[in-house]
Parts: C-alpha cells; structure tokens; sequence
C-alpha cells in the first residue's frame, strides 16, 4: 500500500485512467506545467506512474477517488480514459457523485456520440459540464501531441481549451485542439476522423495489392514507390506508416513481414459507427461503409474457403507482362486513383460532419477541423491544407469535390482512376474503396441519374408518388393498376 497523502484543492486538473492513453496524457499535462492528479482504479498503475514518471512533473496521485476529486481546484476538471462502454459509464457515474455544479467531467475515450449527448443531459440538469471529447495519434500521441476534439459546453472550453491547446500537436504554432461544438460534437468528429482512417487505410491497401498482383512490383519495390509518394500530395503519416511496414522483413523466415500477417483485418467498431450514422443521417459515404465491410469481409473465414473452393471460373484474362515503361505508367496511375479516391472519401466524412452539425444544431467549422487534423492525429497529411485553404475560401462549400483547387486534382486523376478500377475488375484484384470513390463522384457529376425509374418503380408497387422535373414541388402518382394507367396530381 502506497499510502498517498491526500491533497486538498491543488491540482489544475486531474486524468481518471491510467492505462497507456490516460498515463501519456497525464505525463503530457505534466510536462507543459500543469499540476495533475491521477487516479487509477487498481492502484498498482498509479504506482507504476508515479515510479516510473513521478518526476516528469507535478503529479498528485490519489488512492482514492474522493481524495482525487477533493485535490482538484475549483470548477473541477477531471478527464476520463477508462476502457470504452462500461468502463466509462461507471466512472462517469461515480465522478458525477462527488462533484459540484460548475465542475467538469471529460470522457475522453472512444464514446458513441449518441452515448455522449445522453451523459450531457443528464449531467447538465445537475449543473455539472460534460464534454465529449476525441483525442486521436495513439499513446505517442497522447504522450508527445495529440488532435484534440473536445465538445460541451463553451462556458467548459474556456476553463479545459488553454490547457487542452498547450498539450495538442501544433502546426506553425497553430494547436489541433479547438472547441468544436456543443454536446456529442467532439466524439461526433472524432467518430469520422476514425472512419476516414479506415477509408484512407483501405485506398492505400488497395494501391499496394494492384502494385503487387497486377504490376509485378515486389514488396521492397512498393516500399520504394510509398517512399516517392511521401514527396508528393500524397504525403501523409499512413503513407509513412505503410512504408514502414513493408519494408520490415520477418527475422524469422526472412520473408516479407506483410506476408506473415494473417491477413483479416480487425476493427474496435467506430469504422461501423460513421457507416450506421451516415445511413441514419441518409449520408453516401461508400468509401468508409467499404473499408469497413473489405475489413469484414477479410475476417470472414467460413465465407472465404467456401467460395474459395467453390471452383468459380473468375472470368479473367492473362495479362501480358508489362514493359518498363508500362509499369512506370501503372505507377503512376495508381497514385492518381489513390489521390482521386482520398479526395472523395474525406468529402464524405465532411458531408457526414455537415449533415450532422445542421441536424443538431452544431455549427461546426468545418475548415477548423481541417485545421486541427493537420499534425496529431492519424490521418494527419499535407492534403488538409488544401482542405482547410478550401473551407477558408468558401466557409458554405457543399461538397469538398467543388472546392476548385480539389475539383481541378480530380479531373487531372480522373483517366488513370477510371483505368486503374477497369483494370482492378479484369485483373480480378478487388479494390471497392477505389471504384466506389469513382462511382460517388460520378454519381453527384451526372445530368440525371436512374434515381428517376426508381421513383417509377416505387411508385408502381407501393403508390409512393413522385415529382416532375417541369413541376418539381407537386406530387403525382400515376393509377397503374387501371387500362389507361392516367396521371394524377395529389395535394
Ligand atoms: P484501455 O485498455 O481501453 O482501458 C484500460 C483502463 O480502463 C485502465 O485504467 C482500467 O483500470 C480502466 N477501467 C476498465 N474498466 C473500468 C471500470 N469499470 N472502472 C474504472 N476503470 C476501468 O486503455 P487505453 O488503451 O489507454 O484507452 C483508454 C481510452 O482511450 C479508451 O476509451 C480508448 O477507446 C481510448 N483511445 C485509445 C486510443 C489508443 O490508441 N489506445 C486512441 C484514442 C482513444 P484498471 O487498471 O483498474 O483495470
């Protein structure tokens, strides 16, 4: 028993939760002179931080939860980084007991956003702040500089943003930290931010299978282009991250390490969370919902075999060995896929954030988070600059595909994206991230699209009418079950 004095009303804040995001917080808030006290439910981990760290900076360990909240100044702020679900509910509730109107609870876990705006209310009507809040880059983040996406209320932020901001990553002085909104907001965005990682992660697992099964590049010579592309509008830390990978060999066999992962990719659940929400909100975001069905599909093993075995003719020609130069071209054609796709899928991450803002009153600034994804967080790039240029021209802009710097890349990658999907499908060498990026685009570009039959067949069936193009605000319905099937128009 370690037997820590208690401390009454001195620490500037505290972190509830010390595994390796809550301790690197922690020593984060620390290390930029912050007084933190620290709370673990097993003790053993307060210990181990307080031995490990203790002189990193000034910390205020507490052995129990009364004594933690009792160190924290007034209005309190204590932040959550217990294990997502029950974890968090039950020090939600616990921590809510022993504090005060004015004080601030912050969960800073992985949270459902719908979860969050629950907490708030709740919370709220006993006069104590919750804030939602994101925090994205992993332990090294939370250690060295995260993105930081706390929601709540403004009144919180004034107390938790100056604190928040000197631990965030910076970009030219400019904190990833920002006030995004009222309630679930911040998990809301963070939500997304996961999402387009799963999306951007697939784009680029797709690059790198058409590279190998299709272009005949080994893996050391893909670990070289990803090197290339790191000095192009492609730079970004999953590109860095993926060239990492496939430049390690196995010690063991000597093999190429991706080749001795098994390959079915696992997921924690806020890939399926932003794909849900986005069919709640009526949302296309297809490359998300793809990378998380290929991550599904690839953990299915019964489904695998089965029609692995099944002896299906895929229906796909030899191709001839490509020429140098070929190759040099397919190169190059897969990055402008990738980059066309990249584009497309954090559109749809933006319209999902836009969808949702309106939907509950958010009025999320949609180029500040552009702004606060540029270092920290996992999806961190040089392309959301170029976002956050586009949202600093036109704060209104629908679509980022309209944004005329975006819209102009596009066109440019458009032929090699079209030849890289064709090929993917005669190739046989699935890439769903990269031809449902395609297909969004060319569905929002197209005159008319064959919404319009749909409308007739749904009419047909269920009576569930339609508009005309020259009366586009009246409702018709046409008797299809009587000879001469007249038109009618319904008040
Ligand atoms: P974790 O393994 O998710 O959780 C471990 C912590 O949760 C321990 O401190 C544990 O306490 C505590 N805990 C579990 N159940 C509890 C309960 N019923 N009551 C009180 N405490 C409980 O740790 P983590 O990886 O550090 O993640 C913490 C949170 O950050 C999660 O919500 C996660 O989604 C989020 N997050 C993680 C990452 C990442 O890269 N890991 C990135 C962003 C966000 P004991 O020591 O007593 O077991």
């Amino acid at each position: 028993m370690s037997g820590f004095a208690p401390q009454a009303s001195s620490a500037d804040l505290g972190v509830y939760g010390l595994g390796v995001m809550g301790s690197n917080l922690a020593r984060n808030l620390a290390r930029n002179g912050y007084s933190v006290a620290v709370f673990n439910r097993t003790l053993a981990r307060t210990e181990r931080l307080m031995e490990r760290h203790g002189q990193e900076g000034d910390f205020v360990p507490a052995q129990e939860l009364k004594d933690f909240v009792a160190a924290l100044r007034v209005p309190r702020v204590a932040i959550i980084m217990v294990q997502a679900g029950a974890g968090t509910e039950a020090a939600i509730s616990q921590l809510a007991d022993l504090m005060e109107p004015g004080d601030i609870i912050v969960d800073a876990g992985n949270t459902l956003y719908t979860d969050t705006r629950r907490r708030e209310e709740a919370l709220r009507e006993r006069g104590i702040h919750f804030v939602g809040m994101g925090v994205s880059g992993g332990e090294e983040g939370a250690l060295l500089g995260p993105s930081i996406m706390p929601g709540g209320t403004a009144e919180s932020y004034r107390r938790l943003g100056p604190m928040l901001e000197s631990i965030s990553a910076k970009v030219d002085g400019v904190p990833c930290c920002t006030h995004v909104g009222p309630d679930g907001a911040g998990h809301f965005v963070k939500m997304v931010h996961n999402g387009i990682e799963y999306a951007d992660m697939q784009l680029i697992a797709e690059a790198y299978d058409l590279l190998r099964r299709v272009g005949g590049l080994s893996v050391p010579q893909i670990a070289e282009v990803f090197r290339d592309w790191k000095d192009s509008e492609l730079d970004s830390y999953l590109i860095d991250v993926t060239t990492e990978v496939l430049e390690r060999t196995d010690p063991a066999t000597g093999r190429p390490f991706v080749d001795v992962v098994v390959d079915a990719a696992s997921q924690k659940g806020t890939g399926v969370w932003t794909t849900q929400t986005a069919l709640d909100l009526g949302v296309a975001v297809p490359a998300i919902a793809e990378a998380t069905f290929a991550r599904a599909a690839s953990s299915s093993d019964r489904l695998r075999s089965a029609v692995r075995t099944a002896e299906i003719d895929p229906g796909t020609a030899d191709q001839p060995p490509m020429s140098d130069q070929e190759r040099r071209d397919f190169i190059d054609s897969v990055k402008q896929a990738l980059y066309g796709s990249k584009i497309a899928a954090y559109a749809q991450g933006f319209d999902e954030i836009a969808t949702a803002s309106q939907r509950y009153g958010w009025d999320i600034d949609l180029g500040a988070m552009a702004t606060i994804w540029r270092a920290g967080c996992i999806i961190r790039a040089r392309f959301l600059e170029d976002i956050t240029r586009a949202y600093a021209q036109d704060p209104a802009l629908p679509s980022l595909l309209a944004a005329p710097a975006l819209s102009s890349a596009l066109s440019t990658a458009l032929p090699a994206w079209r030849r890289v999907v064709a090929t993917s499908a005669l190739a046989g060498v699935p890439a769903p991230a990269f031809a449902s990026s395609l297909a969004y685009l060319d569905q929002l570009r197209a005159e008319r699209l064959p919404a319009a039959l749909i409308q007739g067949q749904r009419d047909f069936f269920g009576s569930h009418t339609y508009h005309r193009v020259d009366d586009p605000e009246g409702v018709y319905h046409v008797l299809w079950a009587t000879e001469d099937r007249p038109e009618e128009k319904w008040d």
